[in-house]
């Protein structure tokens, strides 16, 4: 890690430590001008029964003790809801918990634990699992990985690669992290999405017994509608969609979009891009949520929301394993952006 990295990491950590144990952030807050927080996570799932890893995962227990000191002190709703209370008039600021994809925990862990608290929140489906069980290529990927390890998957891959590219890019001793950077971002989407599906058959790879570990059915979905759940869109088959030419990421965002409002028979005017960051949609993508109807379209980049926040670009912070409750605060206060008034930048 670079050392100025380091330093800013570790003085984001104290900064917000101070926040947090001085009860400073109280002060903060009511300083500032008033704001939305959006968390997003992904799985509720503890360490030893997880489908997926850390970086997609938060424990149930951690995930309660968050949500329940951010109710005492701030608005927590879903984030349609929360998105109009923004536009209102009022003082006090306000978080959303949106998670990701829909995996099944969100109904068996996520659901039990908003019913406890009496809260709300997002979830954001992918429309292809619950349609066809059907799983984008990341969940074969990681199910090869874990089952033949990254160098035989390599060389598995590459003897069936055409792409010129991704021979030359994926070479033996990569990281899983650069490997699956390649594969995600480099190789041509329709070879590899084809490569991985054969390899994931050869190696008995069962795709709707796997569906059907990891997701949610359309009966769970109602059962979370009819709970008080907001249920928001992900696209079709989470696509990279600046991959995608403009007609067909417009089909991406639409039709996920009416997949979830032909079986819920309710407007569905949530969305989020698929991985989110800048570089994962591109304005065709944007103009595509606001064409198809789509209200509000979120990001992964870290930062809270005022009232002329673009509401095509939300920012959401990640809350996995790793999360700490103090940086938490320390955003949903308006911590770091009063440090960024005075020309310090420590967010993420
Ligand atoms: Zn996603």
């Amino acid at each position: 890690m670079p050392i100025r990295h380091a330093l800013k990491r570790a003085l984001r950590g104290l900064y917000a430590r101070a926040l947090f144990h001085t009860g400073a952030h109280a002060l903060v807050d009511r300083i500032m001008p008033r704001r939305l927080l959006v968390l997003a996570g992904h799985c509720v799932a503890e360490a030893g029964n997880a489908p997926l890893g850390p970086n997609m995962r938060i424990g149930a227990a951690e995930l309660e003790r968050i949500l329940a000191w951010f109710a005492r002190r701030y608005e927590v709703l879903e984030l349609r809801r929360a998105l109009e209370r923004l536009a209102e008039p009022g003082k006090r600021s306000l978080v959303a918990l949106t998670m990701d994809d829909g995996y099944r925990d969100n109904l068996t862990q996520l659901l039990p634990l908003l019913q406890r608290l009496k809260l709300s929140a997002t979830i954001y489906l992918e429309s292809a699992p619950l349609d066809e069980r059907r799983l984008n290529w990341t969940h074969k990927y990681f199910w090869l990985q874990e089952r033949i390890g990254l160098e035989r998957l390599t060389a598995l891959y590459l003897e069936r690669a055409a792409d010129s590219r991704t021979k030359e890019l994926l070479r033996p001793g990569l990281s899983a992290y650069h490997h699956k950077r390649i594969l995600k971002y480099e190789a041509p989407a329709p070879e590899r999405t084809r490569i991985i599906d054969e390899l994931f058959r050869l190696e008995g790879g069962d795709e709707r017994a796997l569906c059907d570990q990891l997701y949610l059915t359309w009966q769970d979905v109602r059962e979370l509608d009819r709970a008080g759940v907001e249920i928001g869109a992900h696209t079709v088959h989470h696509e990279i969609l600046a991959r995608l030419e403009p007609a067909a990421a417009a089909r991406e965002v639409g039709d996920s979009k009416d997949a979830l409002e032909r079986t819920l028979g309710r407007p569905v005017t949530s969305f989020a891009y698929p991985f989110g960051r800048r570089w994962d949609y591109h304005a065709a993508a944007k103009q595509s949520a606001r064409d198809s109807g789509f209200t509000s379209a979120t990001t992964t980049h870290a930062g809270t929301n005022n009232p002329s926040t673009d509401r095509y670009e939300l920012k959401r912070v990640m809350i996995d394993e790793h999360t700490q409750l103090h940086l938490l605060v320390a955003e949903a206060c308006g911590g770091f952006d009063l440090l960024r008034g005075f020309g310090l930048d420590l967010a993420e």
